[in-house]
């Protein structure tokens, strides 16, 4: 009998796990491929993260000579047909740990019946729960978190490609399959396995030996890019952790971020309340403003018109292109958090709607991070200065000039010496008085 593979949030035929299991569970090796394009996820992804989705999945159908079934609806329906259809022994996917996924795979199955759903492999290194405390208890401080994880280890890259299984032809199933979605948006990054590889080994080749002095720099190409195929899965983590040199320095400091990102996918699956509640109840009772005033400021953050030149060339970034570096989702989330003092929770909805690498795991505890409501979070008192923070990481002003015309011709894209040119904003709000606002705020809770 047939096997089902389901694919999800793992685009790639390369070291898949759960495609070896699909291909050993028949005897013949017959697998029929899948992706069901749900309408939730489909109306919450936006238009970048769609397109990056679609590019992924018609790569994924070419490198399978066209044999990936894709149907559209809710995956408790969908998937018990096709298995019907097929007459298929066993579904199989890569596990999901993040609470949309659980709580869809949980019906799957509960619709499934006795068909087994079978989870092998993760999206990550050392899987959600896979590590604890002595006491059995989850991590919620990185370091400690960090040093168990790196003993815990992973195996190597599972070998698997298109030659693993022999592929059934979906058009041999008779039933109602849909479009890959095609919104025509244009992203600066390339979607797809292939793209995936050839964006890492470019990054080994002439990128990861300057990565622990460039990659707080947002000025410079100093990092990786490879959030949005991590996010989808069009590469594994282990595929690149197989060609880091833990001598090197940027090697050891890239294999952390990747920790980090293991990190909050555990602390997502501990804590499942934490996706859009703080991890941390005491900050349930700070005073965060939401008024007429509060919509205005947000408005303005979005849109790169705050009058401060770094958190403005971040926004713009953002919106233009559906990227922003690491540095720059610090200063601004800080910028919303504390100059401005708007809930969290607005901040991470924008950045979700245009970020291409949109992951529930890291930006809602990235937020959590600078609203100081998460695990390991940054002291609330420790409020960034955006403009001593662009002085620090964009020295020459450069990724400012890129994102915010208006500062072309400054003598200081800062803005500390020199005039401010009448076409450039005035600042919203007034950071000295808003950094002590924000102290008030906090001191009414701890
Ligand atoms: P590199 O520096 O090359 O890092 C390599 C990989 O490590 C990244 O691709 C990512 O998978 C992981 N990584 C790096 N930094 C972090 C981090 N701080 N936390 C967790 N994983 C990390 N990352 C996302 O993938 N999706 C998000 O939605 C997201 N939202 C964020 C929101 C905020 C407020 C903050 C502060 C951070 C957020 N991050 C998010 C983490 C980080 O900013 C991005 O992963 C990184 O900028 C992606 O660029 P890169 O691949 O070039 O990074």
């Amino acid at each position: 009998m047939p096997t089902l593979l389901w694919f999800r949030r793992d685009l790639r035929l390369r070291d898949h796990p759960a495609l070896a299991a699909a291909a050993q569970n028949d005897a013949a090796g017959e697998v029929l491929t899948c992706f069901v394009l749900d309408p939730r996820l489909e109306a919450s992804s936006g238009p970048r993260r769609l397109q990056f989705l679609g590019d992924s999945l018609r790569q994924l159908s070419s490198d399978l000579d066209g044999r990936l079934l894709v149907v559209r609806g809710r995956p408790e329906q969908r998937i018990p047909e096709i298995v019907t259809k097929i007459d298929a022994s066993a579904v199989h996917i890569t596990e999901d740990f993040a609470p949309f996924g659980r709580r869809r795979d949980d019906k799957v199955r509960a619709a499934l019946d006795s068909v087994p759903l079978v989870a092998t492999g993760s999206p990550y290194l050392v899987s959600p729960g896979r590590i604890t405390k002595d006491d059995d208890t989850p991590y919620k401080v990185f370091t400690p978190y960090f040093s168990r994880w790196r003993d815990a280890g992973w195996r190597d890259p599972a070998r698997t490609g298109a030659e693993s299984a022999h592929w059934l032809d979906p058009s041999a199933v008779k039933i109602r399959t849909c479009e890959i979605p095609d919104r025509g948006v244009e992203l600066d990054l390339k979607a797809g396995e292939a793209a995936a590889l050839s964006q890492w080994s470019a990054f080994i080749d002439d990128g990861i030996s300057r990565y622990e002095t460039d990659r707080n720099r947002p000025d410079l190409p100093g990092t990786s890019r490879m959030s949005a195929h991590l996010k989808f899965g069009t590469i594994h983590p282990r595929t690149m952790v197989a060609d880091l040199n833990l001598r090197r320095k940027g090697d050891s400091a890239y294999l952390r971020e990747l920790a980090f990102r293991d990190f909050y996918a555990a602390v997502l699956h501990h804590w499942p309340h934490s996706v859009w509640w703080n991890w941390n109840s005491d900050f349930d009772a700070i005073q965060t403003d939401t008024d007429a005033q509060a919509e205005r400021r947000f408005e303005a953050w979005k849109a790169g018109r705050t009058g401060y030149p770094m958190v403005d060339a971040a926004m713009r970034q953002l919106r233009q292109t559906g990227f922003m570096h690491n540095r720059a989702r610090m200063i601004v989330a800080s910028f919303l958090v504390k100059d401005l003092h708007l809930p969290w929770q607005w901040g991470a909805a924008w950045f979700l709607e245009q970020l291409v690498d949109g992951d529930m795991a890291n930006n809602q505890h990235g937020w959590q991070w600078c609203a100081g409501s998460g695990t390991d979070a940054a002291p609330y008192f420790r409020v960034f200065n955006p403009t001593t923070q662009g002085e620090k990481f964009d020295p020459a002003g450069d990724y400012i000039r890129r994102w915010v015309p208006e500062l072309d011709a400054a003598t200081d894209a800062h803005l500390r010496k020199g005039d401010r040119p009448a076409s450039y904003h005035e600042p919203i709000v007034d950071h000295a008085a808003e950094r002590t606002e924000a102290l008030r705020r906090y001191s009414n809770i701890s």
